[in-house]
C-alpha cells in the first residue's frame, strides 16, 4: 500500500506521545502475539504435516530485531505480549528476549507471557518466572502416551509433563488448552479437565481451525464445543462466569471440580467484535486477524533507513485494514484452508 493511505496525523497523539492502535471498528489494540519461529519439536497431526518445510533462518527476524518490534508496538500502547511460534523454547537464546522485554514491565508492558508445548519447560522455566513471566499457557491435548506420540508424532508426553511441574514449581500460573478432536481425545476431556484442575490448572478447550494443509481432512476430527459441553453437562454442574479476559474464550466454572473452563468456538460463535489484538509472524508479517489473509510487512519497515518512522507507519495502516471478523467454516468435506498459513507460522 502506497503512502497516500497512511493517516500521518495518527502517528503522533495530541500530547505528543505516540497514538494507541484503533482498528477502524474502533477496536483498541492492546494485546501482541508474537511468533518468534516456525519451527517445532513436536508434529501435532491438526496442526502441521510430518515433513514440514521451515523457512530459510535468514527470512527470520533477529532477536534484536523481534525486541525492537515489540518496542515498536509497546510505545503504541500494547500491554500485553504473548510470545509464541511454532514452538518458542526451541530458539536458541529466546530466554534474552525474554529478559530483554521483562525490563519493559512497568514501562509500557503489563504482562508478558507465552504459549508452549512445554517439552523444554523444564529447562527454562525458573529463566522465565526470573525475567517476569507470571502465567504460561501449555497445550496439552491428552494424558495417554501412546495416543499423545500418535498425535504429536513425538513420545514427549513425561517432558512435557515434568515441564508443567518445573513450572509450578517456578510460581508461573498454568493454563492448559486442549484442542477438542472427535474420535482422538473426546472421551479423555472430562478426565483431562479434572486432573488439570485437581493440580490446580485451567483449562481452555479450542475447536480444530482450518489453518494449512495437513495429511488429513480436519472435518474429520472437528468437535463442536457445544456438544463437549452438553456431555460434560451429564456429570457436571457448569454455571457461566462472566469474566471476560478480553479474549474469545468465553468461561464456566465446574462445581465439582472446583476449577474453571474456558471454551474458545471460532467456527460454532465469533466474538471477533471485541478483538483486542494482533499477530506478526517470526518473519515480521503482522496478521491483524487470524482467519484473513490481510497482512502488513514489518520486517520491510525495520529494516528500512527509517524503522521507527515506517514500523509506526506500517502499524497504521494495520489499523486501517484490520477486517471486522473471520469467516472460518467448517461444513465442507476436503475444503481448502481458510488460510494456507500453517497456525504454527501465525502464531497460535
Ligand atoms: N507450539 C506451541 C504450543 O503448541 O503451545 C505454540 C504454538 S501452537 C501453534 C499454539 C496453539 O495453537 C496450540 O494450543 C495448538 O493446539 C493450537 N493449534 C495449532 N493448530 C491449530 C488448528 N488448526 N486449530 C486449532 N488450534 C490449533
Ligand atoms: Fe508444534 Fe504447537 Fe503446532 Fe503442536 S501445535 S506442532 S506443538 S506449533
Amino acid at each position: 500500500m502506497s503512502d497516500v493511505s497512511i493517516r500521518k496525523p495518527d502517528l503522533i497523539a495530541v500530547d505528543g506521545t505516540p497514538a494507541p492502535l484503533v482498528d477502524s471498528f474502533k477496536r483498541r489494540i492492546t494485546y501482541l502475539r508474537l511468533s518468534v519461529t516456525d519451527r517445532c519439536d513436536l508434529r501435532c497431526s491438526y496442526c502441521m504435516p510430518e515433513r514440514m518445510t521451515f523457512l530459510p533462518k535468514k527470512e527470520v527476524l533477529t532477536l534484536e530485531e523481534l525486541f525492537e518490534l515489540a518496542t515498536g508496538f509497546i510505545d503504541r500502547g500494547v500491554d500485553k505480549i504473548r510470545i509464541t511460534g511454532g514452538e518458542p523454547l526451541v530458539r536458541r537464546d529466546i530466554i534474552d528476549l525474554f529478559e530483554a522485554l521483562g525490563r519493559r514491565l512497568g514501562h509500557g508492558l503489563r504482562e508478558l507471557t507465552l504459549t508452549t508445548n512445554a517439552t523444554q519447560l523444564a529447562d527454562h522455566a525458573d529463566a522465565l518466572a526470573k525475567a517476569g513471566v507470571r502465567r504460561v499457557n501449555i497445550s496439552l491435548d491428552t494424558l495417554d502416551r501412546d495416543k499423545f506420540a500418535e498425535l504429536t508424532r513425538r513420545d514427549a508426553l513425561p517432558q512435557v509433563l515434568d515441564g508443567i511441574r518445573a513450572a509450578s514449581e517456578a510460581g508461573l500460573k498454568v493454563k492448559l488448552n486442549a484442542v477438542a478432536l472427535k474420535d482422538i481425545n473426546e472421551h479423555e476431556l472430562p478426565d483431562l479437565i479434572a486432573w488439570a484442575h485437581g493440580q490446580g490448572h485451567e483449562v481452555t478447550l479450542i475447536e480444530v481451525m482450518p489453518l494449512g494443509e495437513v495429511e488429513e481432512d480436519r472435518l474429520d476430527h472437528f468437535l463442536p464445543l457445544s456438544e463437549v459441553r452438553q456431555r460434560l453437562e451429564k456429570s457436571w454442574t457448569l454455571t457461566d462466569n462472566d469474566a471476560n479476559t478480553g479474549g474469545p474464550a468465553r468461561y464456566t466454572d465446574i462445581a465439582e471440580t472446583g476449577g474453571r473452563l474456558g471454551m474458545i468456538t471460532p467456527l460454532t460463535n465469533n466474538f471477533c467484535a471485541g478483538c483486542n489484538r494482533l499477530r506478526v509472524t517470526a518473519t515480521g508479517q503482522l496478521y491483524p486477524c487470524l482467519g484473513g489473509s490481510e497482512r502488513v510487512d514489518l520486517r520491510g519497515a525495520l529494516r528500512s533507513d527509517q524503522p521507527q518512522v515506517n514500523l509506526a507507519k506500517a502499524l497504521d495502516e494495520a489499523m486501517t485494514i484490520k477486517p471486522e471478523r473471520h469467516h472460518f467454516r467448517m461444513d465442507e468435506r476436503g475444503a481448502e484452508p481458510a488460510q494456507p498459513r500453517h497456525m504454527s507460522m501465525t502464531g497460535g
